[in-house]
């Protein structure tokens, strides 16, 4: 294992794009993993092949560090689900936001299936986008979560990995800040056109924050982060 070597949680999303972004600034091999459960989110499996691929042809010099990809097959989790146990519950939205396919400790299981990855591959950090600060209703996102977790690992795999959580105390507007601290305006247009975050895989509809459906809760806390940022830098320009 070396020290200078991460494995990130990359769904495709905004959130864990900027994540990748922000390993490769800082570790010299970084390796990128999904997960594949079910034909929802076929769109985001597509946008992560493209951002990886267009991050790699506008910055070099992260291309360099820029390892293997993965996806695994988690199928599996459509068993566990609302819709497979119940048999006759049809995909919804809940009142949470969350569509009730959902699967409790879904992240859990994200992450203990990355670092049996990390650890084959010899990667220390593993890099996940989980947030407590737009809480979307995920108690697996939460630090307190994370830091157990990474305890449990390391002791149940006699490791030493640091889970590493970048985005746990900002908001969305903060995370577009990072991005732009980190590779300024070509990553945060990178960002906007190549990322997915939309509950509805929808990359029919082009708005000013990049892609998806607008409508859903996903598009909504990323269209007022986006807004926020915007409104920011703007405020910068002219004082
Ligand atoms: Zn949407």
């Amino acid at each position: 294992m070396t020290d200078s070597s991460a494995l990130v949680l990359f769904s495709g999303g905004q959130d864990s794009a900027t994540c990748l972004v922000w390993a490769l600034n800082r570790f010299d091999r970084v390796e990128t993993i999904g997960f594949d459960y079910g034909q929802r989110h076929r769109a985001e499996l597509d946008a992560r092949i493209e951002f990886r691929a267009g991050l790699a042809k506008a910055f070099p010099g992260w291309a360099a560090r820029l390892g293997d990809d993965r996806v695994l097959n988690l199928a599996v989790l459509g068993e566990i689900s609302d819709t497979a146990l119940t048999r006759e519950v049809e995909i919804a939205t809940m009142s949470s936001g969350l569509p009730n396919t959902f699967v409790p400790g879904r992240n859990i299981l994200f992450l203990t299936f990355a670092a049996a990855v990390a650890y084959r591959r010899g990667l220390k950090h593993v890099v996940t986008g989980v947030c407590e600060t737009d809480f979307s209703g995920y108690p697996d996102c939460r630090d307190d979560t994370i830091k157990a977790l990474q305890v449990a690992l390391n002791l149940g795999m006699e490791s030493r990995f640091v889970l590493e959580t970048p985005l746990m105390w900002i908001n969305k507007a903060e995370t577009w800040s990072l991005a732009d601290k980190l590779g300024g305006a070509p990553l945060v247009e990178l960002i906007r056109d190549g990322t997915l975050t939309c509950y509805n895989g929808d990359v029919e509809h082009i708005n000013e924050w990049g892609r998806g459906c607008g409508e859903c809760p996903a598009c909504d806390l990323r269209a007022r982060g986006y807004e926020k940022f915007r409104t920011a830098a703007l405020e910068n320009a002219i004082a």
